[in-house]
């Protein structure tokens, strides 16, 4: 068992009624004005699901899988949390049944227990509460936010439930603090919000030994003062401790509401923490800046999990932060590839200022984003590829100005006669899928180009998340008719950025600079894109 440090003050965020109430959005907000007020924080994603990581989902399931700098493949929350507290986290922040079972039963199978029952309660329940105290001291925080995925009442939450109340008995009442997020309901012809369901949850965690000490309700407006009331008196708590959560225009005015009902006040006091006013000055001139925006550039993105916008949240967010700082609003264009393919025309991408390509695997669409790259580049429309889209750009560009016919990645076409884009030399061999692929962090340099004026030095480092790779044997050729690799890895043998002569804007990675990218430092490649949009669309 892990010794507590001496402040460390944990506020455990649990959601009733239904998912995707923005619980994760919640915990950043409060987070962010915790550190707004001083205080160091942290966070930690309990996801009760049995994958050991969110790797090896599909983005319909839980949107985009976002990559630490340790190379995690985590949970799109971590990704909130790190853009609203500015911090870089790792795998310990991402908790998941997977995780915790695999650990469980190594530890038996090692003979850690000693010749124990190895059961649920204590034994999964300790690995869990050791777990969110390790991520916690671990980061030297103050205050770590513990957000629990799932809803309140599901069968796979009930060990974490039972963590949470351990917790706070194990590191003592007034260092652990627990915030309902729950769901108000407007229903009826005069639109009267309802406190049934919310009622309902409140129970059902008390039930739990869990007794909320904040309750934010998730309505389309604030709660109506007497339905505040209700629920503080369902949930023995004082009015004051009853938030309202309605629908905002951006996320990014969440932290401002909570700090106008005083949040912070309520949190500082429950855990006996100095009351300091948050100064939230260069937060509040971000947020209005992202909302206000001045000149419209429209960008096209190029996926296939379209449907499901939170699939690509970091370049959604990373554009938006690019037109933060631009003073122009980034207006998405989302774009189906596999209808591009089936339509064989561009047509859905006229009119557009700039084009994005993300990362993707397998070959679904891979044909349509193919023909937007060629569309950019024949018609000096800005264009960012990453990852999948700079493997594809370079595969369009051998196809059709070197005149590689049938040229492909090994991952599309194992039989391609040029495959300019090889799977990893330490990839081959190589079968499970989970955590395997070349991941997280890793210095690029770079020479001279676009890419190394925006960045403004010559290395950086950026997160990887890929098996495949631009084939060596192919370089000279490709950059003897103007695609040029400015961005390499140390060892100078692995092409990181791509970069097209008398372009525009015709730039791509390998890595994923989405991942990287803050409200105040949105991702240099973002920035350039949406730089030459706004300069497309002047002609
Ligand atoms: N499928 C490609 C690879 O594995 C690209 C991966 C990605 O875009 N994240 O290398």
């Amino acid at each position: 068992m892990y010794t507590s440090v001496e402040l460390m003050k944990y506020i455990i965020v649990t959601g009733g009624v239904l998912s995707g109430l923005g619980k994760g959005i919640t915990s950043s907000s409060a987070g962010l004005l915790l550190q707004c007020a001083g205080y160091k924080v942290t966070a930690v994603k309990m996801d009760p699901y049995l994958n050991v990581d969110a790797g090896t989902m599909n983005p319909y399931e839980h949107g985009e899988v976002f990559v630490m700098k340790d190379g995690a493949e985590v949970d799109l929350d971590l990704g909130n949390y790190e853009r609203f507290l500015h911090c870089n986290l790792t795998s310990e922040h991402n908790i998941t049944t997977g995780k915790v079972y695999k650990k469980v039963i190594e530890k038996e199978r090692h003979g850690d227990y000693l010749g124990q029952t190895v059961q649920i309660i204590p034994h999964v329940v300790r690995e869990i509460v050791d777990g969110m105290r390790k991520a916690a001291e671990d980061s030297k925080a103050d205050i770590c936010m513990v957000e629990f995925g799932g809803t309140v009442g599901d069968i796979e939450s009930m060990p974490f439930m039972e963590a949470g109340r351990l917790l706070s008995r194990e590191e003592g009442k007034e260092n652990v603090m627990y915030i309902h997020t729950t769901l108000v309901p407007v229903v009826g012809s005069v639109g009267e919000q309802k406190t049934k369901p919310t009622q309902h949850s409140i129970k059902e965690l008390q039930g739990l030994g869990i007794r909320p000490d904040i309750i934010v309700g998730r309505s389309n407006d604030m709660l109506d003062e007497d339905i505040a009331a209700k629920i503080a008196f369902f949930a023995d708590i004082p009015r004051e401790a009853v938030i309202s959560a309605p629908d905002a225009q951006s996320i990014y005015d969440v932290p401002l509401m909570f700090l106008e009902q005083g949040l912070h006040e309520l949190i500082e006091k429950r855990l006996g923490l100095k009351t300091k006013k948050p100064d939230v000055t260069k937060w509040k001139d971000f947020a209005k800046r992202v909302s206000n925006g001045g000149d419209e550039v429209e960008i096209a993105l190029i996926g296939k999990y379209t449907a499901l916008k939170d699939s690509y949240i970091s370049h959604k967010e990373s554009l938006r932060y690019a037109g933060a700082v631009l003073g122009c609003r980034v207006k998405i264009r989302w774009i189906e590839a596999p209808d591009l393919e089936d339509s064989g025309t561009i047509k859905e991408l006229e009119g557009v200022n700039g084009v994005l390509v993300p990362g993707g695997f397998g070959n679904r669409g891979a044909e349509g984003k193919i023909m937007s790259a060629k569309w950019a580049r024949e018609q000096n429309i800005p264009y960012l590829g990453v990852c999948f889209g700079f493997q594809l750009a370079t595969i369009e560009f051998a196809r059709n100005v070197l005149g590689l016919k049938g040229a492909n990645s090994a991952e599309l076409d194992p039989k391609s006669p040029h495959p300019v884009v090889n799977i990893l030399p330490e990839q081959e061999g190589v079968d499970d899928m989970g955590a395997t692929m070349r991941l997280g962090d890793h210095d690029v340099n770079l020479s001279k180009g676009k890419a190394r004026s925006l960045y403004g030095k010559d290395t950086i480092s950026e997160r990887h998340r890929h098996r495949y790779e631009i084939n060596p044997e192919y370089i000279d050729r490709i950059e003897a008719k103007g695609l040029k690799y400015t961005g390499r890895d140390l060892s100078g043998r692995r092409m990181e950025i791509l970069e097209l002569e008398k372009h525009p804007y015709f730039v791509a990675s390998q890595f994923h600079p989405e991942f990287k990218s803050r409200p105040d430092e949105p991702s240099p490649l973002h920035l350039g894109l949406v730089k030459a949009a706004l300069t497309h669309k002047k002609g």
